[in-house]
């Protein structure tokens, strides 16, 4: 999964991507809760990366956690999503990223679902449903 590990420039990034898209996967941001295309979105199928395309949800794991943004129990395959401490805005998180782009995706927290009593917040706008 890493030897096809993507490095564009941001000048790329910025041509490739939407406005929102760019802010949120490469400036970190964060879309407002509960405007989404996915938040309240069922239908079976996988969640992709907007930025490389990399599989990195599924419909399985989603669930409705009621926070505004897309939930999920675990990524679709181990190594397909990346964590690193985050502790900006005076909060002591763990940021999720494409392990393939490095796009930010949101953040994961430890209040999910068993088995994996884990909760990733996923914005809407760095992903792209493809449908089963
Ligand atoms: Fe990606």
């Amino acid at each position: 999964m890493s030897d096809d590990k993507i490095n564009k420039s941001d000048a790329e990034w910025r041509a490739e991507l939407t406005p929102a898209q760019y802010h949120v996967l490469r400036e970190r941001g964060t879309e407002r809760p509960f405007t989404g295309a996915y938040d309240d979105h069922r239908a079976p199928g996988t969640y992709a990366c907007a930025g490389c395309g990399a599989p990195l949800f599924s419909s399985e794991t989603k669930f409705d956690s009621h926070c505004g943004w897309p939930a999920f129990s675990g990524a679709i395959e181990a190594g397909r999503v990346a964590r690193r401490a985050d502790h900006s805005h005076g909060m002591r998180r763990v940021e999720v990223t494409c392990a393939r782009c490095d796009g930010h995706l949101g953040h994961v927290f430890d209040d999910g679902p068993p088995p994996s009593g884990e909760r990733y917040c996923i914005n809407s706008v760095s992903l792209t449903f493809r449908s089963r």
